[in-house]
């Protein structure tokens, strides 16, 4: 068997690579948890030196990763590089504040000392996805390690060689040998590495069918999952928005990753006062998007990551226009080889429709009418998923009580896109998973978090 990575901007192969055998596997976990039996007793200050040399690694060869990214998944080379020094961000940040986060909690009880310590928990399994093909396993990864846990990496099959780019990040930067592996594996050879004994717990980002499948498995071994699942971020455009404001923010979270975000916005849920002006200058900003070849450094979108999922979506779009939505731009496939798919916008779209009930991975925007805030906040929440959302409004006292007490989700963001920081915890509720990642909470996640009574 083999796992080959496709260009998706003209439908080429750019490599293809040996899939391991499971005694390979099981051996590479082995070796991961004799390291982790070595890493855990090193001191945060010394965690901390590879992981700033990682950093400098990721910001040394930005360039060179974003250029595997376009390759392997069509992402847009600034695009590529702004994710490297991300990357690099994150693992400074934690480098820097791990020691904070995990420093032993003094409680008074009646005990002579009584305080919690946080110990790594070993060989964590990472099951990443492709859409932030290095972002999304820094944000684990650099946490994970200044921990003191090792992990093994399960990239998905159409981004191997930046599974094998990142595993190399690791080892130049002066990580011990084996405290990050990459395993070269299908998703069927997922639930044999959860059955290793001392595989300890295991991380998923991806869709729902996937985290549904990692979370049986590990739940019926009771091993810990984080789960990152999909979104359908709804954005508020209430009475009051400044409009062209709301366009800005609106085109910037919809397009975000040519569409393939989680936390791209996906419903554009628009008070009926100002639902005309706001539609006329959305697609006026949506339709002047550069839709190019992702080597480009001027283009903004650049092709879907598979002809599969780029399938997916015209099918949500014709499905929800033969139930009554209207499209306003875009919203057929071009001719021509590769996966691409164009800036899109629909409108009239309603609960029952695909494009309201299901997550739109790519460029394709849902606008929904609503009467009043009242009413929007209800089309809101009113979705499987709970990932982010934004309010678009004037009175910054409003937004902020709509963000704070009224949207279901891990994260609102008042006259803002969504975006994740590594200072702020990051994660859903609902469909959108459980757990969190990043800033303290998240490097709390992957420890054991134990109690200590000394009489
Ligand atoms: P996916 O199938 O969930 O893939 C994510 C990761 O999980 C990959 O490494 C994949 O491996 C693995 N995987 C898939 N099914 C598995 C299973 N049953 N057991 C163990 N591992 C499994 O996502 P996708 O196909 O790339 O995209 C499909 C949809 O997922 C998208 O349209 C979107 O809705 C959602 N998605 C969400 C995010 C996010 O950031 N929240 C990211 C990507 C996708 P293989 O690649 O080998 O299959």
């Amino acid at each position: 068997m083999s796992i080959q990575s496709i260009n998706p901007a003209n439908g080429e192969a750019v490599a293809t690579y040996d899939e391991m055998t499971s005694q390979h596997v099981a051996g590479i976990v082995n070796s991961a948890h004799a390291a982790f039996n070595e890493w855990r007793h090193a001191s945060y200050a010394d965690r901390a030196v590879p992981m700033r040399k990682a950093a400098e690694i990721l910001r040394k060869d930005a360039r060179d990763f974003a250029q595997l990214m376009a390759r392997e998944m069509g992402k847009p080379v600034r695009d590529g590089i702004a994710e490297a020094n991300k990357c690099a961000v994150a693992c400074d940040y934690f480098a820097g504040n791990a020691a904070k986060f995990l420093a032993r909690e003094a409680v008074a009880t009646d005990a002579r000392t009584s305080f919690v310590t946080f110990n790594p928990l070993g060989v964590v399994l990472a099951v990443m996805p492709w859409n932030f093909p290095f972002w999304q396993v820094f944000r684990f990864a650099a946490p994970g390690l200044m921990a003191g846990n090792a992990a093994v990496l399960k990239h998905a099959s159409n981004v191997p060689g930046c599974a094998i780019a990142i595993e190399d990040v690791f080892r130049r930067a002066g990580f011990p040998e084996n405290v990050f592996r990459t395993l070269m594996i299908g998703s069927k050879a997922v639930d044999a590495v959860i059955e290793h004994p001392l595989v300890r717990a295991v991380t998923l980002t991806g869709s729902g069918p996937a985290g549904r499948a990692i979370a049986a498995k590990a739940g019926q071994l009771l091993k810990k999952t984080v789960l990152e699942l999909g979104g359908s971020d709804p954005y508020l455009v209430l009475e009051d928005a400044d409009l062209g404001v709301a366009a800005d923010v609106c085109t910037k979270a919809r397009i975000v990753n040519s569409g393939q975000s989680c936390i791209a916005g996906k419903r554009f849920i628009v008070v009926e006062a100002v639902r005309e002006e706001f539609e006329r200058r959305f697609v006026a900003r949506m339709a002047a998007s550069k839709m190019g070849d992702p080597l480009d450094e001027s283009t903004q979108i650049g092709p879907q990551a598979r002809t599969d999922l780029r399938d997916t979506l015209q099918r949500q779009v014709d499905q929800s226009l033969a139930k009554g939505a209207r499209c306003l731009l875009g919203g057929s496939i071009p001719d021509g080889p590769g996966a691409w798919y164009p800036a899109s916008v629909l409108t009239d779209v309603r609960p029952g429709m695909p494009a309201f009930d299901e997550e739109t991975f790519g460029p394709v925007a849902a606008i929904v009418p609503a009467r009043d805030e009242a009413e929007a906040v209800t089309l809101a929440n009113a979705s499987v998923f709970g990932l982010g959302g934004g309010v678009i409004t004037r009175d910054v006292a409003r937004g902020e009580r709509i963000a704070a007490d009224l949207i279901e989700s891990g994260c609102v963001f008042v006259n803002d896109a969504v975006r994740s920081d590594a200072r702020l915890p990051f994660g859903g509720i609902k469909e959108s998973g459980y757990g969190r990642e990043l800033a303290s909470f998240g490097i709390r996640e992957f420890v054991n978090i134990k109690t200590v009574w000394v009489a």
